[in-house]
């Protein structure tokens, strides 16, 4: 089996839950004892909260190829950005290193793929469902629709993640916000529902949602996996 490089801290809540997936889910695929071989670097997720802040995604990135030079150097064959708004510096970690970063809308289509689904509502933080760097990808590459909340909606999603999630709350009255967004996405027309935030998942956990949900961290694991058991 090959080994995972994993970029996490962002936020450290949702990291568990790639550690905990990548090693059940290599359990699951193999059997027995096994499990996955990981290299953590984990970031201090309040530094990138304040460039973030600031518009520096030049620092993230750099920041970002730093912490993927680390798991190259320590032997990792694959790097996985555990977060979805740190794929707008995707390509600058890639560029980076010399191992492949697996990039989180390849792992989403994959998944609309199994679904066979074809219109996704997106939902994450601010950058992610306004900027392109995870729905263009979608479209471009596999011919994904791509729709996200309304303005409001994007609010309360966005703020949730920030200034609930990130400090590890997960409320029942921000859980029945999201039932109403999801449900206007479906109207709208989604198929399935991508929860393109990687803490979104720990809110929902076994909440029945009333449209298949894409999570992004069960994705982005099983896309890894289906690289490093060969
Ligand atoms: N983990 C989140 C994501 O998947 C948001 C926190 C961050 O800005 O990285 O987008």
């Amino acid at each position: 089996m090959k080994k995972i490089g994993l970029l996490g801290g962002m936020t450290w809540g949702s990291t568990i839950e790639y550690y905990r997936l990548l090693n059940e889910e290599t359990r699951n695929r193999l059997g027995g004892l096994h499990s996955c071989k990981i290299l953590l670097d984990s970031v201090d997720f309040a530094e990138f909260r304040e460039l973030i802040s600031k518009d520096d995604w030049v620092s993230v990135g750099t920041k970002l190829a730093q912490a993927g030079l680390n798991v190259e150097a320590g032997g990792a064959d694959m790097v996985l950005i555990g977060a979805n708004t740190m794929h707008r510096v995707a390509d600058t970690v890639q560029g980076a290193l010399e191992i492949p970063v697996i990039h989180i809308a390849d792992a989403i289509a994959a998944k609309a793929n199994e679904l066979n689904v074809k219109k996704l509502g997106l939902l994450g933080t601010a950058f992610t469902m306004e900027q392109d760097f995870i729905s263009k990808p979608l479209a471009e590459k596999y011919d994904l629709e791509i729709i996200t909340p309304n303005e409001d909606d994007r609010s309360v999603v966005h703020n949730s993640i920030f200034d609930e999630f990130a400090h590890g709350k997960f409320l029942d009255s921000t859980r029945k916000e999201y039932l109403r967004v999801i449900a206007a996405l479906k109207e709208n027309g989604a198929e399935a529902v991508v929860l393109g935030c990687t803490e979104i998942g720990l809110l929902l956990k076994s909440t029945e949602c009333g449209v298949p949900l894409i999570d992004t961290v069960q994705a982005h694991v099983d896309a890894a996996l289906d690289k490093a058991i060969v």
